[in-house]
């Protein structure tokens, strides 16, 4: 499998076509380090003997073990490591682990190239399961870059002033396609090896040139990623936590007539399909949100707790009741993944699938209640996230000996732990990365609208009614067997696969 120096080699070797701030730089520039930490880490993990079988899997391609992060599941089991691995990681880097978005993106084409197959009778699922092939053997990492910059948001894509506000083909030959366009908020696209593209939402006849999915190479001729990088204060500093070292960055990639090899395009023109690929895309991301926001929560919570503990304030009753609400939604949203996956399906692809509406009460849950969890421990924690001194000023005389009295508040806890523990509120509750996650939890996987409509959408609320009818005395019988009967599946598949990690 892939070290995460083989990661860190071929990443600094890619062409220059990262912009930040007007410059075009290598991607060994300082500001995307932290990003490129977070990667590392996702290899590292995989590496690591403890976490065999949970940060890696049995490739159903090459029959080779690979990283989690490239496996296609095969059932609920798969789900559920998922779900876990994320947790687990997100947990050490501070949130989020940045590789949930390409998983996500080859399970939706590995799916949809299927179903497009089956009803127009092309071959891009063998092209794609090749070119799934070449990831797995290369241990490569892909970022999603599925949201267009889209524009009048009243205007669907072929009605558009400008045409580049969504990715769309400009050309097509023989031996592939040539597209144009704007990606936007494209996180880890400048460190990924691969940048997979999808459409963005549900297509009409006319949009026929937008319904276009393929990858690329992240330094490809004629794409550019316009980058803007986040990370925490004080990320150079030697004493700085290993939390400090993580960060993230998010893109604009400007596609300007690039060229798609043929073995590489995955869809081109089947409309019918862009609301299919665009769903099975942000259905199973919901899913993966499932483990990232429950880890989000364990460190809220655990911040929240230790700031309670540094006021002194720990075992006052409306503290404790306030913390039980971060585990109220960590659970819930946990518990929605684990649901969303014993009660998934196998799709035509062999790709098992979670379950919709268990993957989109538990997002939409997590998006309403993120800024009431940062409020919570800015509650607990009081101003000093946003008005504590600079470090620098901690170590400078004569200043050292006040600034050391003043900061603490708790006499069993010593001066340099208060100082850390405000830091680290200062950077979970009042930073750029603050900001960044609580916009991620509102719209990542699509705004919350998009959850509701799913629910409006896919919830039986007919078989409700009619329960009600009966229960008014309307109908005589009812029934729900369809509704209630359904098994959740711990089939044989998923059996075998414990058994086949055991050995
Ligand atoms: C931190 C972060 C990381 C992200 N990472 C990725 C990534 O890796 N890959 C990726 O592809 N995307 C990524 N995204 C994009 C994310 O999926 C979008 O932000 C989300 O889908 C919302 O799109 P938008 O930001 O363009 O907002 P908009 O679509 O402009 O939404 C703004 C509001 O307008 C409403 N609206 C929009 N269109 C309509 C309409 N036609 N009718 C009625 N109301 C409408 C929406 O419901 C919403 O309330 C990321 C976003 C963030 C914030």
């Amino acid at each position: 499998m892939r070290t995460k120096e083989q990661y860190r080699e071929k990443i600094f070797s890619m062409k220059p076509n990262v912009c930040i701030g007007g410059k075009m730089v290598r991607r060994d520039d300082p500001r995307l380090i932290p990003g490129v930490n977070v990667l590392e880490l996702t290899y590292e993990l995989a590496q690591d003997p403890k976490w065999k079988g949970l940060a890696t899997a049995i490739s159903s391609i090459t029959g080779e073990e690979i990283s989690r992060w490239a496996h296609l599941p095969q059932n609920p089991y798969d789900l559920l490591q998922k779900q876990k691995l994320i947790r687990l990681a997100a947990r050490r880097v501070g949130g989020c682990i940045q590789r949930c978005m390409g998983h996500d993106a080859i399970n939706a084409l590995a799916i949809c190239t299927k179903e497009i197959d089956m009803a127009k009778g092309t071959d891009y699922h063998k092209r794609f399961m090749d070119y799934m092939k070449i990831y797995h053997q290369n241990g490569l990492d892909g970022c999603c870059a599925q949201t267009d910059s889209k524009g009048d948001r009243m205007k669907r894509p072929s009605q558009q002033a400008d045409p580049d506000a969504y990715v769309h083909i400009v050309e097509e030959r023989k031996d592939g396609i040539v597209v144009s366009g704007f990606k936007m908020s494209i996180t880890q696209a400048a460190y990924a090896d691969e940048i997979i593209v999808l459409p963005t939402r549900a297509l009409m006849e006319d949009d026929r040139d937008f319904a276009v999915a393929f990858a690329l190479p992240g330094d490809w001729e004629g794409m550019t990623l316009v980058t803007r990088p986040v990370w925490l204060r004080g990320k150079d500093d030697p004493d700085c936590p290993p939390f400090c070292r993580y960060g993230v960055s998010d893109s604009v990639i400007v596609f300007d007539k690039v060229f798609v090899p043929r073995e590489r395009v995955f869809m081109c023109g089947e409309w019918e399909f862009g609301r299919r690929v665009a769903l099975l895309f942000a259905d199973s991301h919901r899913h993966s949100y499932s483990g990232c926001k429950p880890g989000l929560s364990d460190i809220l919570c655990g911040v929240a707790a230790l700031a309670a503990e540094a006021n002194g304030i720990q075992k006052v009753p409306h503290v404790r009741e306030k913390l039980t609400e971060f585990a109220g939604t960590a659970e819930l949203a946990y518990a929605a993944g684990v649901a969303a996956a014993v009660f998934g399906e196998k799709t035509a692809s062999g790709v098992f699938f979670p379950n919709t509406i268990y993957a989109n009460v538990g997002r939409r849950m997590t998006g309403e209640l993120i800024y009431h969890e940062y409020n919570t421990l800015t509650e607990i924690a009081g101003g000093i996230g946003v008005t504590l001194p600079y470090g620098e000023d901690f170590e400078c005389d004569p200043l050292k000996n006040p600034l050391m009295r003043f900061i603490v508040r708790n006499p069993n806890i010593s001066p340099e732990d208060s100082l850390k523990i405000w830091k680290l509120v200062e950077n979970v509750g009042a930073s750029p990365m603050t900001s960044w996650y609580e916009i991620a939890g509102v719209h990542g996987g699509g705004s919350p609208i998009m959850e509701t409509i799913a629910l409006g959408i896919e919830y039986d609320y007919e078989t409700r009614k009619r329960l009600a009818r009966y229960l008014a005395g309307i109908d005589k019988e009812f029934n729900d067997a369809k509704d209630l009967e359904r098994e959740p599946t711990f089939g044989d598949g998923l059996v075998n696969e414990r058994l086949e990690l055991n050995k």
